[in-house]
């Protein structure tokens, strides 16, 4: 299929359409592709709904903070629970807001290049040396210590907290404050766009593109290698035997291990590039679980009602502690729950006043060995239907205490484990929905591999795009738009060439 972890289905019960991995499209709308391509996806039908609240969360004890994407809304949302808390916020952001041309820079920008040298000089050039500690010091920070030293309230801290899991990250991973600051800037500029008609329409628009120019998309196959001649990529084969031959590049969007030990078994590589492959860890397991909704969720707060993306958690503690349960291989005991709405946004994916629940488990293991509660038997850590339906009712008991009427609203459930993520696409090992731990060791300098950093590969004319490469996970489409650029950039012949035909 088109889209990998980006499809629309009815996957619960007739009309009810859901975003069975991918839901959210801020980092796409964000990002540098859209700006190029949004005239001839509009032409085609695409449209984005989005809301000036877009996320918000409620705690286990009832206690709930709204984000805003109106700055003196959102700054007297967080003074409401603690005075202070607010300027303290606009002061941080302005801090970052001077600083976010390097940090969105470094995001869309091919690092180990002379363009990702030019960003470097600049940095230095604007903020000297003094400054350019500074900022990498404060880069560094994990996020419970900034949240921690920024917000009095625990609210404000849960507002944030949970988003570090949407990173791949953990609160107490270095940098994790730098990519909370990312995210949270971003959405509070840009909220959290949805497609109307869910993904699949962005996916058919990004194919007629294709097709219109006259590309051609083979769908229903699995390459099995990578043909490498003379230290060149030169056609990519499927299983069934089919040679895809290439005349100017092979593009993988892979993991390192598909890449370097699989497709290209057959080639010559350097051996610390296959070690290096072989070290690439994944990071935390997830779990979905979709719901047809006879009517919307009606919370407590009724705020609530009218938020695509709330999180239920027990506050910055509970998130720290729900991870480390995961990364220990237990079942978290109060996960946090990303509860996504899109029919807020976007009621045409339910029938008339019904509604679809996304919810997403970013804590949870791939082969648990205990559960935190001790109420679930793990049994040997294998996802079977009976664990991961029990786990999904945990899930279910707890976001229960949050609204009014879920048991009335839910009609009927169907729930992906680790496993099951694992089962639908390569990509996604272990049921890592971000193809890849996404600690300081594994990204921005070093991601996907320390000798093979960023997209350009040992074999020449083979790129590596995808999640698992800078600039990371999320559907910005930034590093096949690095690759693209750099693939369409014209040297002084091609472009005396064009001059000779228009004439
Ligand atoms: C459950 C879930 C929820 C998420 N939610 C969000 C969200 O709301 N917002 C957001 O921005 N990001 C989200 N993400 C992350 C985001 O979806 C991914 O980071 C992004 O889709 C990665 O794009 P990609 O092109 O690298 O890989 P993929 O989207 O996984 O696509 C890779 C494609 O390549 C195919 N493939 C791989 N190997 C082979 C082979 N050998 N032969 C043939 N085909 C092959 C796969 O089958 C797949 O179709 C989510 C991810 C998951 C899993």
């Amino acid at each position: 299929m088109l889209g990998g972890a980006i499809r629309t289905a009815e996957l619960t019960a007739p009309g009810y359409r859901h975003e069975v991995f991918s839901c959210w499209h801020p980092l796409f709308v964000g990002g540098p592709a859209y700006p190029r391509l949004k005239d001839d996806l509009d032409r085609r039908g695409l449209a984005y709904r989005n809301t000036a609240t877009p996320t918000g969360v409620v705690m286990t004890d009832g206690a709930t903070a709204v984000l805003s994407t109106d700055e003196d809304a959102l700054t007297a949302e967080l003074d409401r629970h603690a005075d202070g808390d607010g300027a303290v916020w606009r002061r941080e952001m302005g801090e970052f807001g001077a600083r976010s041309k390097l940090a969105f820079g470094a995001l869309g920008t091919e690092l180990w290049s002379t363009a990702g040298v030019r960003l470097g000089l600049r940095a230095l050039l604007s903020m000297r040396a003094s400054g350019t500690l500074a900022f990498m010091e404060s880069a560094l920070e994990p996020a419970t210590a900034w949240l921690q030293r920024t917000f009095r309230s625990e609210q404000a801290r849960a507002l944030f907290a949970p988003w570090i899991n949407h990173n791949g990250m953990g609160p107490d991973d270095a940098g994790s404050a730098f990519m909370l600051k990312v995210i949270a800037s971003a959405t509070v500029q840009g909220g959290i766009p949805v497609p109307v008609g869910g993904g699949v329409t962005l996916v058919e628009a990004l194919a007629s593109i294709v097709r219109d120019n006259g590309g051609e998309l083979h769908t229903g196959a699995t390459v099995d290698r990578i043909v490498v001649r003379s230290g060149r990529a030169v056609a990519a084969v499927t299983a069934d035997g089919t040679r895809y031959g290439a005349r100017h590049a092979v593009l993988a969007s892979t993991t390192p291990q598909a890449l370097y030990l699989d497709l290209l078994r057959n080639a010559e590589l350097p051996a610390v590039v296959r070690d290096a492959a072989r070290r690439y860890r994944w990071g935390r397991s997830d779990m979905q679980i979709h719901a047809a909704l006879r009517e919307p969720l009606r919370w407590r707060d009724s705020r609530l009602d009218s938020v695509p993306l709330v999180h239920v958690t027990p506050g910055l503690d509970g998130v720290r502690k729900a991870v480390g349960e995961a990364g220990r291989d237990v079942l978290p005991a109060r996960p946090s729950i990303a509860a996504g709405q899109p029919t807020v946004l976007d009621p045409s994916r339910a029938p008339d006043g019904a509604a679809v629940l996304w919810i997403q488990l970013l804590e949870t293991p791939y082969r648990p060995s205990a559960d935190a509660a001790g109420e679930i038997d793990v049994g040997d850590g294998t996802w079977t239907p009976q664990l991961t339906e029990a786990y999904a009712d945990r899930v279910l008991a707890q976001l229960g205490e949050q609204v009014t009427n879920l048991d009335r609203a839910v009609l009927t459930r169907a729930v992906l484990s680790p496993a099951d993520l694992e089962r639908e696409n390569p990509n996604l090992v272990h049921g890592d929905p971000y193809s890849g731990a996404c600690t300081l060791d594994q990204f921005l300098l070093w991601r996907p591999i320390p000798p093979h950093p960023g997209h350009q590969t040992p074999v020449e004319r083979l790129w590596h795009i995808g999640a698992a490469t800078h600039p990371g996970p999320g559907l910005s489409g930034a590093s096949g738009h690095i690759v693209a650029t750099h693939l369409l950039r014209r040297g002084p012949l091609e472009r005396l060439r064009g001059l000779l035909a228009a004439r």
